[in-house]
């Protein structure tokens, strides 16, 4: 299945292209996914991340991240597995690898902060599925730009304006005059998926296909909500073999969830990144 250039992604794109839940599944076969983020203070990211994760229908959700996040995040994430985040200047663990190699796709970089880039090369180069890069992971990502990384499937990276700038070393007014082309030109320089995230959010494929996501409003102009995103593509890669559309799909979702919240509950001025997770499940009574 595939779309027009620049094509504006609708709610009829979702009812055709959304995965159908299978009446006989198990945990397994809804998917396996990891989000790897959080440094010690910032336990909220990666947090929300994972809760937006299970509650987009994954079926088993590991968080990964440092020792002294773990009884926080479990707490209020009691669905999730965990798995204790150490080396970030040891470089490689094997303990790692296996972990990585058991998913079916993993988000990096939430709350992570801007540390070396080893665990991120480790992990790009021994996994076969999707990885997304997220928040200070792309500034990981970046490092890594000056090397040749050894990788043969699908890297995803979800920049608001300002990471996309530092990215691609432009400024933001730049970025604003011309956001398709240089996202499509950065896609396919790098051979990356690039989701473009703002009022209006741009997919670009490493072909240089490109879908429009203009779900949303103001509300979503939060800290978190970003966090709350990567969990859900998180899942939608999970799901999806097309990453176009998993993403689109997922951007969907995000942005539907905050107006729903808006019309029904909230206000742009109080919506915070926790309802956006608690409103999807309007989103996909919709869908069914
Ligand atoms: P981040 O900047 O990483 O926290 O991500 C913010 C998320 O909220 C992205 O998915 C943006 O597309 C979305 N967002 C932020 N501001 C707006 C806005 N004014 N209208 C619609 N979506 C927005
Ligand atoms: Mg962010």
């Amino acid at each position: 299945q595939s779309c027009n250039p620049n094509h504006l992604w609708r709610k009829k794109d979702v009812l055709a292209s959304f995965p159908k839940r299978d009446l006989y599944a198990h945990k397994g076969s809804n998917g396996k996914g990891m989000v790897i983020g959080g440094q010690a203070l910032m336990p909220g990211s990666i947090l929300l991340s994972a809760r937006a994760a299970l509650r987009s229908g994954a079926g088993l959700i590991t968080v990964a991240t440092v020792r002294e996040n773990i009884p926080i995040v479990a707490s209020q994430c009691v669905e999730a597995t965990y798995h204790l985040l150490e080396g970030f200047s040891g470089g490689f663990q094997s303990r790692n690898r296996e972990a990585f190699q058991q998913m079916d796709a993993i988000a990096f970089g939430m709350g992570i902060g801007r540390q070396n880039a080893t665990m991120l090369r480790e992990l790009l180069e021994s996994t076969t599925c999707p990885v997304l890069i997220d928040a200070d992971g792309l500034y990981h990502w970046k490092d890594l730009l000056r090397s040749q990384v050894k990788r043969d499937a699908p890297t995803v990276i979800t920049p608001h304006f300002g990471e996309m700038a530092m990215l691609t070393d432009r400024s933001v007014a730049e970025l604003k005059q011309n956001p398709f082309s240089i996202s499509r030109q950065f896609a396919q320089q790098h051979q990356v998926y690039v989701v473009l995230k703002g009022k209006n959010t741009i997919i670009t494929a490493p072909d240089g296909e490109q879908i429009v996501s203009d779900q949303g409003n103001a509300g979503l102009a939060k800290g978190g909500t970003g966090d709350v995103l990567s969990g859900i593509l998180l899942t939608m890669l999970m799901q999806h073999q097309n990453v176009l559309i998993a993403l689109a799909n997922g951007c969907y979702l995000h942005g539907t969830s905050a107006e729903y919240l808006v019309e029904e509950k909230h206000s742009e001025i109080d919506l915070l990144a926790t309802d956006v997770i608690e409103g999807l499940s309007q989103v996909f009574r919709t869908l069914s």
